[in-house]
């Protein structure tokens, strides 16, 4: 749609951030934009409307969708932090990053069986939402889906995570 279009090209790119040679998809252009803000949570939601309970975001820029998502959706909200942030982890997953390991843990809010939407903003090589996925399931949680704002497609996340929806390719 055009909406989708217009909040699309509010994603910019910064060169060589964090480290030379990666190309950085910065969304806060798209974040500050109220039309583009709403337009892309409607999307993210869309293929799951009314199929999850509780939406679990990743930290750091995943939370700011999470939010959205959760409150025009009518879910919960679950937030899924690197280690060492939450007074009381009831579970953590390490996982392997480019150069070393990162840590995410989560407190356990939820029932077992509730009915989760995994959420984070970008998907680069999968590792962090197939480490968010197996977190949810060791509370007990069924992921019943994921929803991401852009795919970089050039870093096969998708063949990792498997079944994951996403609302921009890059
Ligand atoms: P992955 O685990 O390699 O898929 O990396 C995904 C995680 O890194 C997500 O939590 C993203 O927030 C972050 N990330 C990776 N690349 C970018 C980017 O270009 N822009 C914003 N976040 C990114």
């Amino acid at each position: 749609s055009e909406a989708l279009t217009r909040a699309e090209s509010l994603i910019r790119t910064i060169p060589d951030y964090p480290e030379p040679g990666v190309q950085f998809r910065d969304i806060t252009p798209l974040l500050v934009d109220a039309r583009a803000l709403r337009t892309v949570i409607h999307a993210m939601i869309a293929p799951f409307e009314g199929s999850f309970d509780v939406v679990a975001g990743v930290e750091a820029r995943g939370f700011l969708l999470a939010g959205a998502v959760a409150m025009e959706a009518g879910a919960g909200l679950v937030p899924i932090r690197k280690a060492g942030k939450l007074p009381l982890p009831a579970a953590s997953v390490t996982y392997s990053l480019e150069y070393g390991t990162a840590t995410i843990e989560a407190h356990d809010d939820i029932a077992v069986g509730t009915r989760v939407l995994l959420v984070d903003d970008v998907l680069a090589t999968g590792g962090t939402l197939v480490a968010a996925h197996e977190l949810v399931e060791t509370l007990g949680g069924v992921v019943v889906g994921t929803a991401v704002l852009m795919e970089l497609t050039a870093l096969g996340g998708r063949d990792v995570v498997g079944d994951v929806h996403t609302v921009f390719t890059g």
